[in-house]
């Protein structure tokens, strides 16, 4: 273990293996440290429980803009072009294509689905299929099972369906980190962050255990990047609403994953239904949406946390109140605060939910996941009162803090890439920008 480095990396989740990633095999340096609290890599929302395991395209997330649909095209792209570089047996478990659609069930999901597939959309998706009950039938027979005939459906059926494990996606780039000439590249585990410093040719980084200086150093830490930011006197004007996310799990009653209509401006998908990649005998339906007081879910420790994070100042609050008065997000968290409720929860999220999707599904064939869920750091903009949609970075004088809400894990290696270039420009690294073409796509 050295104490000097060019850059150190905090969290050991997507983001930071994705940075470590990047860094390590497209730049010229190999001092990099990255730290982690945990035991082991991606415990937290990066782990397969805690998230959908989507690969997110932009053609079915229907509360997408698109230019948002563009973006998240190009960074699922490069998390394409990643897996394909790996040797089959080793892709295996990680990432593999299934079935995908996004389903409107009434006439305004249906008329907000013809409307989207009459746009720009389809020309960034061409392979985005229009199809009706008798195709939906052969795709997805438990869509139409046991389905009131007088119901009209109507679905986008997308060719660019893939389930990732994301907790082995993180192992894989940072087993994909090391080798030949990286003597100065670490890792720690067991170690907390307490406290970084501006130095006088970078940052001090106090942890819990050690002491180490750094030329750059990168959050990759989840919810806790924000805090870190706030501590250290960036973006006063941004807070922090942790929303956590439950599963409900049946036997398989699915092919593919199934989306449902969300409305534009909303930050977070609706409830679908998703196959799990690590066990193909069920289908998840979730997440839901909770606002638990925590930085980490289950974990009420990290309580007064949140609460130093959220900063409950005026313009926080009279952010959240703008936020509540739309009615769409008001309902949203009405209806999903009693699905965590035992008993009267889990038939509500039958009626509402689960069954709008599957009909025939009956309370005794759902089970709540209570111990499953991360939380999606969603940002509150004081400046425009109003939820981001999607990441954050604040980037400071040698310095970046990644806030990483959905698709975060999609778009980790494209965000390690915004990294890279902008370490390298700060500290004059070098970085190959034709090697990292030639790999991952254009840049
Ligand atoms: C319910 C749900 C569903 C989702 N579905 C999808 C999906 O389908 N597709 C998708 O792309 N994204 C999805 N996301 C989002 C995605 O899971 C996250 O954006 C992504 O995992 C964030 O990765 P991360 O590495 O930034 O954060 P994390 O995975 O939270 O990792 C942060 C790491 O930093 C460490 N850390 C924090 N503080 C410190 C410290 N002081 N010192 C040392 N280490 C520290 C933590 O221990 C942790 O390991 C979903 C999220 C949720 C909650």
């Amino acid at each position: 273990m050295d104490k000097n480095y060019d850059i150190i990396i905090v969290g050991g989740g997507i983001t930071g293996a994705a940075l470590l990633y990047t860094l390590s095999n497209y730049t010229n340096t190999d001092r990099i440290l990255l730290i982690e609290k945990y035991d082991a890599l991606a415990k937290l929302n990066s782990n397969s429980i805690n998230n959908s395991q989507t690969l997110h395209f932009g053609d079915i997330e229907t509360n997408y803009t698109y230019e948002k649909a563009k973006e998240t095209k190009a960074t699922a792209e490069r998390v394409l072009n990643y897996a394909n570089m790996l040797p089959k047996n080793k892709r295996k478990g990680i990432l593999e294509s299934c079935q995908k659609m996004v389903l409107g069930v009434g006439e305004e999901e249906i008329e907000a689905l013809e409307k989207i597939y009459s746009s720009k959309i389809k020309e960034l998706f061409p392979g985005l299929k229009a199809i009706g009950k008798k195709e939906i039938s052969t795709a997805e027979p438990n869509i139409t099972y046991k389905r009131d005939p007088k119901e009209k459906i109507f679905a986008l059926l997308s060719d660019k369906g893939y389930m990732v494990d994301y907790g082995k996606l993180t192992l894989s780039y940072v087993e994909n980190s090391f080798g030949k000439g990286k003597a100065h590249t670490h890792i720690l585990f067991d170690t907390t962050v307490k406290k970084v410093k501006k130095s006088q040719d970078g940052y001090t980084v106090f942890t819990d255990k050690h002491t180490f200086n750094s030329r750059f150093v990168i959050f990759a830490s989840g919810t806790y990047s924000l805090f870190f930011a706030k501590s250290m006197g960036y973006d006063k004007n941004l807070s922090i609403l942790s929303v956590g996310g439950n599963f409900y799990t049946s036997k398989r009653v699915l092919n593919g994953k199934v989306y449902r209509v969300q409305k534009g401006g909303i930050p977070f998908a609706a409830i679908h239904g998703d196959p799990d990649i690590t066990n193909p005998a069920i289908t998840r339906f979730g997440p839901t949406v909770t606002l638990p007081i925590q930085l980490e879910r289950r974990h009420n420790g990290t309580s007064l946390d949140y609460i130093r994070t959220f900063d409950f100042d005026a313009p926080t609050i009279s952010s959240l109140f703008k936020i509540l008065l739309n009615k769409d997000i008001r309902r949203i968290i009405r209806k999903n605060m009693l699905y965590s409720v035992p008993g009267i929860g889990q038939y509500q999220f039958l009626k509402n939910e689960a069954s709008v999707i599957v009909p025939s599904l009956r309370y005794s064939n759902l089970t709540f996941a209570g111990n499953i869920g991360g939380i999606r750091p969603q940002i509150i903009d004081e400046n425009k009162r109003a939820l981001s949609l999607g990441a954050s970075k604040i980037k400071g004088d040698s310095i970046i803090f990644n806030v990483t809400p959905s698709p975060g894990a999609t778009s980790a290696l494209s965000s390690a890439l915004e990294d890279a270039l902008y370490v390298s420009k700060s500290i004059g690294l070098k970085f190959n920008k034709e090697k990292y073409e030639s790999a991952l796509g254009p840049i």
